[in-house]
């Protein structure tokens, strides 16, 4: 010991033996296939806790007998075989949330990874003519017959979609782009960024809320190789703005012969404009306009699996599937038999909304949230506490993911306040859980927004918050 005056309590001695807490245990049912190494080392790190706390005078004597070491180890235990990645329940209300996983998969795509994960496949192999095959074949037609495109790509994420679209034709010349435009996406996505990395000169024209066509026309030189539209996903500029057309961009662009690329960010294939949600671009409607290529991201409004889609002209397509950097962000069986599986929906605009969940979330409707945060809250309003509230709060929920930006949707959540309790540990309380419950704190008060929680997570909220009031 480095501090002579502290006395070690003689009861130091007392710690169970390593040995036998490993019989006691790898006896207990829940751990009887537990690897043998794994509990060794719970065990070996629970006693050195011990013994420190036992040094510091943490711990008493009755801290040490093996029972209570016992239930120590196990709890540990439990906590060690969790999967570090494990589901929880999003009661935030936000649909694409990207902490959160952005979107959840249809179970038609669920049932299309499973069979493909467990067995070999036809990913590169060419089944008519028993030569090689390309991955993007096999949802490049679904893509086009869906957006009307002549050619498309995927790859990895959009960010990747963006860069390698930029890498491919316009490395070491110049990209114009609008000064209201250059946005950062959560995560590092900056559009200066992605531009120097794809070696693309970014050329910024107009000013932060005005752009006019006059002021791309100004900035176009023989460097230049590409007009660049973003859509500003996560914000939008109020009050005095301009920018410009989508068509006036395309029609300067074609007079010159210079292609026009839209960023659209979230990937929307449906028209939403029919269930009340407006100024999200269809991407059928942007490439109809005569924009060369777009990108989007699958796991956004799309809602499949991560991935970054490019459409458009088929000369240019070509360019990037042959790019070197295809190869590096290439997309991944699984994820290719995820968004196939979520793209097939898209063949039905009728189903499509119920079966592909990020939809059905947006589209849910209120009477439906209402009835059951009513159900949770007539399960949990008698259980008798005196400095608990638990009450019914009609408030609006986000889209999320960079998608509708100032669109919210009216929604019900379950309100909780304590007057003993901070809205912050109230919050981190329902953090702790298993699985882990993520609300959101609006006005000083804890929100669950019951359009983002699954028909079988409402039972488990429901023992949740009753749990919480009879325990607080
Ligand atoms: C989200 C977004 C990206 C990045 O897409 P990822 O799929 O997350 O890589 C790029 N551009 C815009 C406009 C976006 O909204």
């Amino acid at each position: 010991m480095d501090n002579k005056n502290i006395e070690i309590p003689k009861y130091i001695q007392n710690i169970p033996k390593v040995d036998k807490l490993y019989q006691q245990i790898s006896n207990l049912p829940q751990f009887k296939d537990t690897a043998r190494p794994i509990v060794i080392q719970t065990i070996q790190d629970t006693l050195e806790r011990l013994r420190k706390g036992v040094i510091k005078g943490k711990f008493q004597e009755a801290d040490l007998h093996e029972s209570k070491v016992i239930n120590e180890v196990q709890f540990m235990l439990n906590k060690a075989m969790q999967p570090n990645l494990q589901p929880v329940i999003n009661a935030t209300g936000i649909i694409v949330h990207t902490n959160l996983g952005r979107s959840l998969l249809a179970s038609s795509a669920l049932e299309h990874i499973i069979q493909i994960a467990c067995h070999y496949s036809n990913l590169e192999y060419d089944l008519q003519t028993g030569k090689r095959g390309h991955r993007y074949q096999l949802v490049e037609d679904l893509i086009c017959s869906l957006t009307g495109a002549e050619s498309a790509a995927v790859v990895n994420n959009n960010a990747g979609a963006v860069l390698i679209s930029l890498q491919t034709i316009a490395s070491n010349k110049s990209v114009i782009v609008s000064r209201g435009e250059l946005i950062e996406i959560g995560g590092s996505f900056r559009i200066p960024d992605i531009m120097a990395l794809s070696g693309a000169k970014l050329i910024e024209v107009g000013t932060t809320n005005r752009t006019h066509l006059r002021d791309y026309q100004n900035a176009i030189s023989p460097e230049t190789a590409l007009l660049l539209k973003v859509h500003p996903s996560n914000y939008s500029i109020e009050g005095f703005t301009a920018s410009v057309d989508l068509k006036e961009m395309v029609h300067l662009g074609h007079e010159l012969s210079l292609p026009v690329m839209y960023d659209m960010g979230s990937g929307n294939l449906v028209d939403l404009t029919s269930k009340d949600i407006h100024g999200e671009p269809v991407v059928q409607t942007i490439l109809s306009s005569g924009v060369d290529i777009v990108t989007f991201s699958g796991d956004k409004l799309l809602g499949g699996p991560q991935a970054g889609i490019i459409a458009g002209r088929k000369a240019i397509i070509e360019l990037i599937k042959k790019n070197p950097m295809a190869r590096a962000l290439r997309i991944d069986k699984l994820t290719l038999a995820a968004l196939e599986g979520t793209l097939r929906l898209y063949q039905d605009p009728k189903t499509v909304f119920n079966k592909v969940p990020t939809l059905a979330f947006i589209t849910r409707p209120l009477l439906e949230i209402k009835s059951a945060v009513e159900t949770l809250y007539s399960a949990v309003k008698d259980l008798e506490n005196d400095h608990i509230q638990v009450n019914i709060v009609k408030t609006n929920s986000k889209i999320g993911g960079g998608a509708l930006p100032v669109q919210t949707l009216p929604t019900y959540c379950i309100g909780i306040t304590s007057e003993k309790r901070s809205v912050d540990s109230i919050e981190r309380y329902f953090r702790s859980l298993n699985p882990p419950v993520i609300g959101r704190i609006e006005n000083d008060q804890y929100l669950l927004d019951f359009r983002t929680v699954l028909p079988d997570e409402m039972k488990v909220l429901q023992k949740f918050v009753g749990d919480f009031k009879a325990a607080s």
